[in-house]
């Protein structure tokens, strides 16, 4: 059961207010039953799919069917849903855990994750209850396979632009649906499609399709660059007979269906892509340590320690932000229960209050697996390049995540513009934090009282970038003010100092949380992380201010913001190399990530 007494943040609140290391998720939190689950789905994935990869990778298609079949059978494709239509419901942190888990089964966690996520859940959020008694039980044992919709040659990031049309027919008995989707997982195998049509060219509205109906076709199978195994092919609607009852939620309210399902699909990606980042990161270890040159292994050399220590530090930094937002997600819900809520608009309104995080967390995650993919192959070297070892086919699946779930382009944009609607609505009060940064900047500064506990500057640190945003944010807002959108270079550097003050908190939360739990000595490597990952942080985001005040501040203002910047981002710097060198020895003695 969760506490939900504690003190639970608004959606983008980390920013402006403070959260103590309880209310943070660590590995510990998880209770024996949910690590009995998290046990089956490392058995069904070591015995049953990695051995049979290479074959999956070949596209072979009735394997990854008879494959989700078996997961159907031991509940693992029924981990959101509730009993009543044969799922097996587990809370948010458990199904992102089971996430993390499936990453090294490359584009079965694919297959998987489409059917699971964006194919099945929007027909349990926003379907009838008749639908959901349709399509729900057979998805859910595997007997039938989902996939979703959206893209079309012409509309991909502009997803509302769809041109796929949806005309109700004379007799209003069914819609006649016409168009073209792109890019669409497991199209190939799919029994059930969530397809989003405009009815009469503007009420953007999702439905449910059938494969077997009249009028649908498909593309042949897309030549990707990665995610080989993952069927992405085209899906023709041509008059196809939709019934009036496939119709999803409510009419010309697609937008709901679409972007709340993508917020659920931004954090997941990101369990994903850390449960991948893990294992490259288990392999360049691995490789570093057997691999000898100039008489001694390469993990001895300080290069490719730098390499380790530096993957590591992005996981566990990340996968800390990606936890506190999970257990902020599941007590949300859980709060939303309480309140009265459905099951479906209590799962929606968490994973919607924390829109801003999910964002954040698809974005940081997603390049962390692309480091960890691409300094992965630099360690394996030339072995790296071949197809032989598995770096060469993990560097082509990286890719993808930077790409779907919404673009990283469009995901930091959509950072500081869901924080701004917030702020305009008066759901998050930034206005008096601001001006008292404001104020703050032209007084001499405070020297505060001396604090030797752990991790004490860290949190100075993460308290002087919260005043560095609001002071950069609030000028440069307040100077641009609508204009602001059409400056997308700053918004991206507005979002990346939101993202890493998001990330540094909660590397601080949490590894103070796993401090007081298995002692500090215990938790050396988490401590060195937590410093390199803030040191680095408060450098990137000096920089990131730097370059947002330049965009349009001269004269005294431009001094007086560029001062400040300096004199938020103070920091003593630290040791990096030291730091690095000690992670990476725990790393190489332990032959595998060993924080958590
Ligand atoms: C392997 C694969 C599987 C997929 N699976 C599915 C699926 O199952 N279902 C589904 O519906 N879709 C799926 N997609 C589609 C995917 O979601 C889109 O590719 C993605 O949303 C980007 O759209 P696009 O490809 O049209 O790129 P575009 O939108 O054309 O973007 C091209 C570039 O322009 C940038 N850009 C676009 N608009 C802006 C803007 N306003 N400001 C700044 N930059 C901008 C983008 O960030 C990107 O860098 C899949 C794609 C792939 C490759």
């Amino acid at each position: 059961m969760l506490d939900t007494d504690q003190k639970l943040l608004k959606g983008g609140e980390f920013l402006i207010a403070e959260t103590e290391p309880s209310n943070v998720f660590i590995i510990e939190d998880f209770t024996e039953e949910q690590n009995m689950v998290l046990a089956m789905v490392k058995e069904f994935v070591e015995k049953k799919v990695l051995p049979v990869s290479a074959q999956i990778e070949s596209l072979d298609i009735e394997l990854t069917k008879k494959l989700l079949k078996e997961a159907g059978e031991l509940g693992l494709l029924g981990t959101s849903f509730p009993e009543e239509y044969g799922g097996f419901m587990q809370n948010f942190e458990t199904n992102m855990a089971l996430t993390s888990l499936l990453a090294p089964t490359r584009s079965f966690s694919l297959s998987h994750g489409a059917h699971t996520g964006i194919g099945m859940l929007p027909i349990l959020y926003f379907g009838t209850d008749a639908q959901k008694q349709k399509y729900l039980p057979p998805c859910i044992a595997g007997d039938k396979f989902a996939a979703y919709c959206l893209t079309e040659p012409t509309s991909g990031s502009d997803a509302l632009s769809a041109k796929t049309n949806a005309a109700l027919s004379e007799d209003g008995s069914y819609y006649l649906l016409n168009g073209q989707k792109m890019w669409i997982t497991n199209a190939g195998f799919a029994d059930v499609f969530t397809v989003f049509a405009q009815i009469d060219g503007d009420k953007f509205t999702g439905f449910i399709v059938e494969r077997d109906w009249e009028g649908i076709s498909f593309g042949a199978e897309e030549q990707k660059l990665g995610i080989k195994g993952s069927s992405t092919r085209q899906v023709f609607f041509e008059n196809v007979k939709v019934p009036v009852d496939n119709l999803l939620g409510e009419i010309g309210k697609g937008h709901k269906i679409a972007f709340n399902i993508l917020n659920i699909g931004r954090i997941k990606l990101c369990a994903g892509v850390l449960g991948g980042s893990k294992m490259l990161n288990n392999l360049s270890i691995q490789y570093a340590n057997e691999r000898k040159q100039f008489g001694k292994s390469i993990g001895n050399f300080g290069a490719i320690k730098y390499k380790l220590a530096e993957q590591a530090t992005r996981i566990y930094a990340t996968e800390t932000a990606m936890h506190r937002a999970g257990r902020d997600i599941s007590k949300m819900e859980h709060k939303l229960l309480e309140d009265g809520k459905t099951l479906a608009e209590a799962l929606l309104g968490a994973a919607e209050e924390y829109a801003i995080e999910c964002a954040i967390l698809k974005v940081y995650g997603s390049e962390c697996l692309d480091y960890c993919a691409d300094e992965g192959l630099q360690i394996h070297g030339g072995m790296g390049y071949s197809e032989e070892m598995h770096m060469a086919g993990a560097y082509r699946d990286a890719r993808i995540n930077r790409i779907f779930e919404g673009t990283n382009e469009i995901n930091r944009m959509l950072t500081v513009d869901m924080l701004m609607k917030r702020v305009m609505k008066g759901e998050i009060d930034m206005m008096q934090p601001a001006m008292a940064v404001q104020k703050e900047m032209m007084g001499m500064p405070a020297m505060g009282t001396p604090d030797n506990s752990l991790l004490a500057d860290e949190k100075k640190y993460v308290a002087n970038l919260k005043k560095l945003f609001l002071a950069v944010a609030g000028a440069t807002i307040q100077e641009l003010m609508q204009k602001l959108e059409n400056e997308q270079e700053i918004l991206m550097n507005m979002a990346d100092i939101m993202s890493e003050i998001y990330i540094c908190e909660s590397s601080i939360l949490a590894t103070l949380k796993a401090v007081s739990v298995r002692g500090e000595a215990a938790c050396e490597g988490e401590i060195c992380m937590t410093k390199l990952y803030i040191n680095d942080a408060i450098e990137r985001c000096g920089l990131q201010a730097k370059n947002a005040v330049a965009s349009w501040a001269d004269g005294d203002t431009k001094r007086m913001l560029m001062l400040g910047i300096k004199r938020f981002t103070k920091h003593e710097f630290v040791n990096t190399k030291a730091l690095r060198r000690t992670i990476a020895d725990s790393l190489l003695a332990a032959n595998t990530y060993c924080f958590k």
